[in-house]
């Protein structure tokens, strides 16, 4: 299974009314398509938040309406942290603030070195007054463990969706939202004048000068994967949230040197390792962030270009696999949408395509957002697709 995070898209000017994935040359995911099923998935119930949390978890087989909890606590689950019942788990960006609007969700993609070294300074200073603890991730993503507050009853806005937007506007609400806010603002004080941004701002680099708290939730309970469907699963991402949802399910985790999260990671290590683990387990999932990250840049050539990366890197090197092992099936499809032109993770249905053994469905159509609305295959809950395909 490949899932290219954010690839599925609305048309854009720029690309003549084509999305990118239209746009991007694919000529592997393509051969799926044409000899194979091609459908739209619903990956978001309708009132649920588009992201990859609820997404993923719902293209793995389970009814996120059911399952989740929050998206912390899916990535606590990759950090080996075990939350203690009514614990809560927050996410912790590292982000950039300029004229108390919210810049930069991401503080210019600050690396987990220099990250590593501002926790610790919130941990100093904030973590005793606060009883709270912040755990390092990875680059900008990181977490907040707050302990059990009963009363806390409040909502946060993903960081990705408000950029731009004037704090007051977009800090939580309702009840504990005040405690979370005076954590948030006093970061500032803390991070401001940290000798890891005064650096940062001499390079010319965006400065890591507050967090921000969202994602909030308690310990989620998974039926494992096994159990669930009988078979054995492992998954290569580099990203926390993705490595948590496995990990709670049941699956083992494939490590691939080099791989980050981002534009740069290391495709073609993804395709190699994804093949050399067919033999070990009965389903291997590829994540890749690459194309969601470019969307959030309004990059559409970057985003094109690490769609065009995945199908020659990794799909294409695993369609060719096929050629010497029969009893093997192909699942492409993206978590969810990410707009290009807006920069933000957006509703719609995404295309899936289902190639090789048993699959008697030959679409003749390439893969892109459109050509899969002109099939009568809807998957409108997003967990009835893992079934589907392994059936
Ligand atoms: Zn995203």
């Amino acid at each position: 299974m490949i899932i290219p995070d954010g690839a599925a898209d609305h048309p854009l000017h720029e690309l003549g009314g084509r999305t990118p994935l239209r746009a991007a040359e694919t000529p592997n995911m393509d051969k799926a398509s044409r000899n194979g099923l091609l459908g739209l998935v619903s990956t978001v119930p309708s009132r649920m938040e588009p992201g990859s949390d609820v997404a993923i978890m719902n293209l793995l087989g389970y009814d996120p309406l059911n399952y989740y909890t929050g998206r912390a606590p899916l990535e606590a689950a990759d950090m080996d942290i075990i939350l203690e019942e009514g614990e809560w788990a927050l996410r912790c960006n590292l982000t950039t603030v300029k004229k108390n609007r919210l810049e930069d969700f991401s503080a210019g993609h600050i690396s987990t070195k220099e990250a590593k070294k501002l926790l610790k300074a919130l941990n100093e200073q904030l973590g005793a007054d606060h009883n709270i603890e912040f755990r390092t991730g990875t680059g900008y993503r990181h977490l907040l463990l707050c302990g059990t507050h009963p009363h806390w009853d409040f909502s946060t806005n993903p960081p990705h969706q408000v950029t731009g937007r004037p704090l007051p506007d977009i800090f939580p609400t309702g009840e504990g939202a005040k405690d979370l806010i005076e954590i948030m603002k006093e970061s500032r004080t803390v991070l401001e004048n940290h000798k890891v941004n005064k650096k940062r701002v001499k390079r010319g680099l965006s400065p890591a000068n507050m967090i921000w708290l969202w994602g909030q939730g308690h310990a989620p309970s998974f039926e494992p994967f096994i159990d669930k469907f009988g078979v054995k699963g492992a998954v290569i991402s580099a990203v926390n949230l993705v490595r948590g949802i496995g990990k709670l399910v049941g699956w083992d985790i494939i490590n691939v040197p080099n791989i980050t999260g981002y534009l740069d990671t290391d495709y073609e290590a993804k395709g190699t390792y994804a093949i050399k683990n067919f033999n070990s387990y009965d389903i291997v999932t590829v994540h890749i962030e690459a194309p969601d990250e470019a969307s959030h840049e309004g990059d559409w050539k970057a985003k094109t270009d690490a769609i065009e990366k995945i199908d020659a890197q990794i799909v294409g090197p695993i369609m060719e696999y096929r050629e010497q092992h029969e009893d093997f099936r192909l699942l492409i499809v993206p978590d969810h949408l990410t707009s290009t032109k807006s920069r933000h993770h957006e509703r719609g249905k995404v295309p899936a395509a289902i190639w090789g053994a048993g699959i008697k469905a030959a679409s003749g159509l390439a893969f892109s957002e459109a050509k899969a609305q002109d099939t009568d295959i809807v998957w409108d809950n997003g967990h009835e697709l893992m079934p589907s395909f392994l059936k």
